[in-house]
């Protein structure tokens, strides 16, 4: 009996076995010792030219699915990168956030206490508030709250 395997280390080789063969076998692209007992069984015939054509067909369907693999890949890179500058966003943008994420409107000293945990404090804390209250990004509902527009 002759079966199609795939290498289960990388994942983009297959190969025919025989079964009645040895109990392990060696990916011949990435050189893994496999334990043929614990791989899984793509296709199994008698015919090794049948083997042959299964595995030709696996093959390319690993190969074809190794192409949009890379494209995930490089978009997920992409898109990362995409998500770098907002994550080196300048303070007003942290200030904004810090007071969305608190549901809208946050205590001006909790406000201060957590933009201090993104190096926001002090006179810069003072100036990034002065500059969104000036813009209207942010006003102030009442004495010591902060909300966001
Ligand atoms: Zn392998």
């Amino acid at each position: 009996m002759y079966a199609v395997i795939v290498c289960p280390k990388c994942r983009s080789h297959s190969q025919i076995i025989e079964q009645a063969g040895a109990k392990t076998t060696r990916c011949q692209r990435c050189g893994s010792t496999l334990k043929v007992r614990r791989l899984r069984l793509l296709y199994e015939s008698d015919t090794l030219s049948k083997a042959v054509e299964a595995r030709t067909c696996i093959q390319m369907k690993l190969d074809g699915e190794d192409e949009p693999d890379k494209a995930d890949k490089s978009q997920a890179t992409l898109s990362a990168d995409r998500r770098k500058p907002p994550k080196k966003k300048g303070p007003e943008k942290i200030v904004l956030d810090t007071v969305r994420s608190e549901g809208g409107t946050v205590d001006i000293y909790e406000l201060e206490r957590r933009l201090a945990d993104h190096g926001i404090e002090g006179e810069q804390f003072e100036k990034v508030l002065a500059i969104l209250l000036e813009r209207g990004e942010l006003y102030s509902p009442e004495k010591g709250r902060i909300r966001a527009v």
